[in-house]
């Protein structure tokens, strides 16, 4: 789950990270009070979004007094931004975060990420900040230096200081990097999260270390013990479909292509999409309504994916154990019924109860294609939409 920028420095203040003074608005006024509250001579105003790059895309503008902050304010609220991170479609602003601006000396790049390959938090610093770090990353990769924390004392004050060190921070200032380090590394651990960005973390013309972005993530299946945490979700900011579908507890995550995917288990459902894609096709979903799916259910997952204007074509592949393809049959069915069905619909039916799924697919009246195995379904469904 990701959260504002505005909410993860909230966040990082109750730590003790340096961050500066700042607040959300929703509208050009709320902006102009914010700013005139901070009465710092130069402020920021940022676009709140779930994604980064927003400086490079307009998302991040300087005002010098408070007519710029109105302006700026009126200019970004409502508007689509793309960024390297939205993808083509963009973005809409609906929040702000207008900030007291810095006099920056020196950008940094600071962040935490849970390595799986050493099942251990690592902390990855360099001196190349507020830029990409994919693109240090290929260009000069012994730019980026890691610390691997041990879990059990945590991040060590030697390892912040090697790494400050080593991301050329000035060494006056090494213990205050160190200490800021630190608190990131306990709000990391305390609130479950997955990946903490610091882009830029900056040297301040008053010598000041300072986050001045935050870009957090948390892991989904530590949200139960964290309800502070969970408040700070914003449906404006995710799929609908994967909303809706959250609410029947479907594992359903939206992709770009034009085949719809039906399918119980996950496993089968990441096959179907390879099969899908050996053939030449490119799949809008991935769905898998779990083993134990009612007909309710069921429907609403066909719904879902019928609502997606860029669905072409669906396959239903199933494979019934404690799944009963009657169930899936007349799930299919009731959403076919309900929203219509205007697209062509290959349905692959095997195991619990296939004989009866098939009859009341074929009583139902639906254009329904079938078929016996998956990788013919997969080709007929790709043939299908062309
Ligand atoms: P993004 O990563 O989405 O582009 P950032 O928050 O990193 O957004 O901001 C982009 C750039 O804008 C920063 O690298 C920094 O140079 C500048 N900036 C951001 N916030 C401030 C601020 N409070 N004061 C001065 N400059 C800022
Ligand atoms: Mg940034």
């Amino acid at each position: 789950m990701n959260i504002h920028e505005y909410q993860g420095k909230e966040i990082l203040r109750n730590y003790g990270v340096a961050v500066p003074k700042g607040k959300v608005a929703f509208s050009p006024d709320e902006a102009v009070k914010v700013a005139k509250e901070l009465g710092s001579t130069i402020t920021v105003v940022k676009a709140q979004i779930h994604a980064g790059g927003r400086g490079k895309a307009g998302g991040v503008k300087v005002a010098k007094n408070l007519d710029e902050v109105r302006a700026y304010a009126k200019e970004l609220l409502g508007k689509v931004l793309v960024t390297k991170q939205t993808g083509p479609q963009g973005k809409e602003v609906k929040r702000l975060y207008i900030e007291e601006g810095c006099e920056i000396k020196k950008e940094y790049y600071l962040s935490f990420i849970l390595d799986r390959s050493t099942s251990r938090i690592t902390v990855m610093g360099s001196p190349e900040g507020g830029m990409d770090i994919e693109e240090v990353a290929e260009k000069s990769p012994e730019k980026i230096f890691r610390e691997v924390i041990d879990p059990l004392t945590g991040l060590m004050p030697f390892q912040a200081r090697r790494l400050a060190l080593n991301m050329e921070i000035p060494t006056n200032l090494v213990n205050q990097a160190a200490k800021l380090m630190i608190g990131l590394y306990t709000a990391f651990v305390e609130k479950d999260a997955s990946i903490l960005e610091i882009n830029p973390l900056v040297l301040t013309e008053d010598d000041r270390i300072m986050a001045l972005d935050a870009k957090f993530n948390f892991d989904a299946n530590a949200l139960y013990r964290h309800p502070d945490i969970v408040e700070l979700r914003d449906f404006d900011e995710e799929d609908p479909k994967e909303i809706q579908a959250s609410k029947y507890d479907l594992n359903y995550v939206s992709l770009d292509g034009n085949i719809g995917c039906l399918v119980n288990g996950a496993g089968l459902a990441m096959a179907t999409m390879d099969t899908i894609s050996y053939y030449g096709g490119s799949p809008a979903n991935f769905l898998d309504v779990g083993g134990g799916a009612n007909t309710e259910k069921v429907t609403e997952a066909f719904k879902i994916i019928l609502s997606d204007p860029n669905v072409k074509g669906i396959f239903v592949n199933i494979f019934g154990g404690i799944m009963k393809c009657d169930v899936i049959a007349e799930g299919v069915v009731a959403a076919a019924k309900e929203v219509g069905l205007n697209v062509p619909l290959v349905v692959r039916l095997e195991g619990t109860n296939a004989k009866r799924g098939k009859q009341i697919l074929n009583e139902s009246g639906l254009n329904i294609i079938g078929t016996t195995s998956m990788a013919e379904g997969a080709q007929k469904i790709i043939e299908l939409v062309k």
